[in-house]
């Protein structure tokens, strides 16, 4: 077949089992034939069934890889996923031939192993408590460790106080698997000093003991203290558990410096702290000052409520008597409403004051959820929330409420007149995301914003680039610069980026993201003009922690638009025709969503 193939082609420039090496012109340019097999390297070796193939050469030539056919992409890239490979050494063969007939071939050996059980662990470790706790009486501790599968474990805590036999896991098929656990409640009485976990396991009866520790401490605290802490940071989060916080988030409740609250716990550098009867939240160590013993436990409570307005703004004020923990939350389905939930508070609301400043709130009511939890609902006579905050003087607390935006009468476009913060994900020394031909994500990034900002600006917008140029702001520059000019929409543009484990053409597609349900809509409709485009569907994502969604304020979304660890997609969001179209997509998105809301 090959010699064939070569006799009716012409010459073979190259053949061989070689790959990696970029020969002549850097793919795209006019010259000589290249091509390149960037993945797998010769002689991978592989328990999966399949390989993946990803490679390089001149735009507008036909490749195959093996008996194949594989679209070649504008940067020249290329890939097949799922070639199926034999149990030993197999050989991929990649065949370029450009119009005037001139090939290149090239081969990578691929050797297909049999899959090996993971041997099962020799050595005995504590995996958890990984941090030191601190506990009240009565409160669980969990303890897991791994060692050698089939054993008798033992575990030693409280400082001896308690030894508890631990349970082993089995798997499906009713083996050991080498993963013991044991849980405990906390004894009824502080031990005064903390305490490391000592597990130890035998696997036969009169087999030695392996011994181990765990890394961090328990201590149980004495029930009757009482102990204050003070938030000594200007914007710290209280968490709803320990988990590792992904891109900031998400939070119960912002706090800036000053609030008080009951500590309860520590795991690792968290403090717990008692929100109310039943709830309790996590709040970073080094963001609390612990206040000297015999400090009160605050407790707030407030008799009157305003409600009135500014040219720009509703706004829900109450005096504060302590500092104390509030969150708000937004809620828009069925109806817009903001729910202000205030801890270590009771009601003893009597004067709910409206006045006629007040435009988009309605009536309000409070609900008193626990002893010590109030919550004020706030409805909004409103389609659209357009964003909120909370600001304090320290002697009262103030719910500030935008309006919506005057739209422009059809049939000028509602685009007109209104302002858009755009950022471009990353710039300067972070690139974000880089595909596999190169492309660095900031790049497309800005590509994209400044193809949004032109068709934005010719529907009658205007717009701010809160990353303009190739710099690299934080993301609290970000947020305020749209903050300060009042922005009426915050509008983030990444690119998404995924491993190749399960092939390069695997993972593809567009998303939007919105981090609170008012925002929603906005995101939803955005998504579906982008899978207008043709892309495949990777979901409108809720719940979005990205800094800027949570802290703009006024309505925000972020789009991932594609995936740059995808050769195809990185080849079409370099391209500048498909990036026009793409920021008309969102243009007329953002059009139809004013539409939706228009009051
Ligand atoms: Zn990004």
């Amino acid at each position: 077949m090959r010699c064939e193939a070569a006799l009716l082609a012409g010459a073979i420039l190259f053949y061989g089992s070689s790959c990696g090496q970029d020969q002549g012109k850097p793919a795209g340019a006019r010259g000589p034939l290249t091509l390149r097999i960037m993945a797998p390297s010769d002689g991978y070796q592989t328990v999966q069934e399949v390989a993946y193939l990803l490679g390089r050469t001149n735009p507008g030539v036909q490749v195959k890889v093996g008996d194949m056919a594989v679209e070649v992409y504008s940067t020249g890239g290329f890939a097949r996923d799922g070639i199926p490979l034999e149990m030993g050494e197999n050989t991929i063969e990649v065949v370029a031939t450009d119009a005037t007939g001139q090939r290149v071939i090239r081969s990578v050996r691929v050797i297909r192993k049999e899959p090996q059980p993971e041997p099962p662990p020799s050595v005995l470790r504590v995996v958890e408590p990984a941090d030191d706790i601190a506990l009240l009486p009565g409160e669980t501790l969990s303890i897991r460790a791994v060692g050698p599968p089939g054993g008798t474990g033992f575990a030693t805590c409280f400082g001896g106080e308690a030894k508890l036999a631990l349970t082993e896991a089995r798997n499906d098929r009713g083996e050991p698997t080498g993963s013991y656990s044991a849980t405990v409640k906390a004894p009824a009485r502080g031990s005064g000093k903390a305490a490391v976990v000592a597990v130890s396991l035998r696997r036969a009866k009169n087999g030695p003991t392996m011994e181990a520790k765990s890394k961090g401490t328990v201590d149980v605290w004495d029930p009757l203290a009482v102990q204050v802490g003070e938030c000594r940071d200007d914007r710290s989060g209280i968490t709803m558990g320990l988990h590792s916080v992904r891109l900031g988030g998400p939070y119960l409740a912002r706090i800036p410096r000053g609030v008080r609250f009951e500590i309860v716990g520590r795991q690792g550098g968290n403090y717990r702290i008692r929100l109310s009867r039943s709830r309790s939240g996590w709040i970073p160590v080094e963001d609390v000052a612990r206040l000297p013993e015999g400090t009160l436990v605050p407790h707030n409570y407030f008799t009157s409520c305003e409600i009135n307005g500014d040219e720009q703004h509703d706004r829900v004020t109450v005096p504060l008597l302590e500092k104390v923990v509030v969150a708000v939350t937004s809620e828009s389905e069925p109806l817009n409403k903001l729910y202000l939930d205030f801890f270590n508070t009771h009601d003893a609301l009597t004067w709910i004051s409206h006045k006629t400043g007040a435009r988009v709130v309605g009536t309000i009511t409070g609900e008193q959820m626990e002893d010590d939890w109030y919550r004020l609902t706030v409805p909004l006579k409103c389609k659209q929330i357009w964003g909120y905050w909370l600001e304090t003087d320290g002697k009262s607390l103030t719910l500030v409420i935008r309006r919506p935006p005057a739209l422009a009468a059809e049939p000028a476009s509602p685009l007109k007149g209104l302002m858009f913060a755009l950022e471009a994900g990353h710039g300067g020394s972070s690139d974000g995301a880089v595909g596999h031909m190169g492309t660095k994500e900031k790049d497309v990034n800005a590509a994209a914003v400044a193809a949004l900002k032109g068709v934005l600006e010719g529907r009658g917008a205007t717009t701010i680039l809160v990353r303009p140029g190739d710099t690299n702001p934080t993301l609290t520059a970000r947020v305020e610069a749209a903050n300060e000019v009042n922005a009426d929409f915050y509008v983030a543009v990444h690119a998404n980026a995924a491993g190749n484990g399960r092939g390069f053409l695997k993972v593809s597609g567009t998303s939007t993201y919105y981090r609170d349900k008012h925002c929603r809509l906005l995101a939803q409709l955005v998504y579906n003009g982008l899978l207008g485009l043709g892309w495949n569907e990777f979901g409108v994502v809720g719940n979005f922690a990205y800094s800027p969604l949570q802290n703009t304020k006024m309505p925000s979304m972020l789009i991932e638009q594609a995936f740059m660890s995808n050769p195809a997609d990185e080849a079409r969001l370099l391209d500048s025709t498909y990036q026009q179209q793409q920021a008309e997509a969102v243009a007329d998105s953002l059009e139809q969503f004013l539409r939706r809301v228009r009051e």
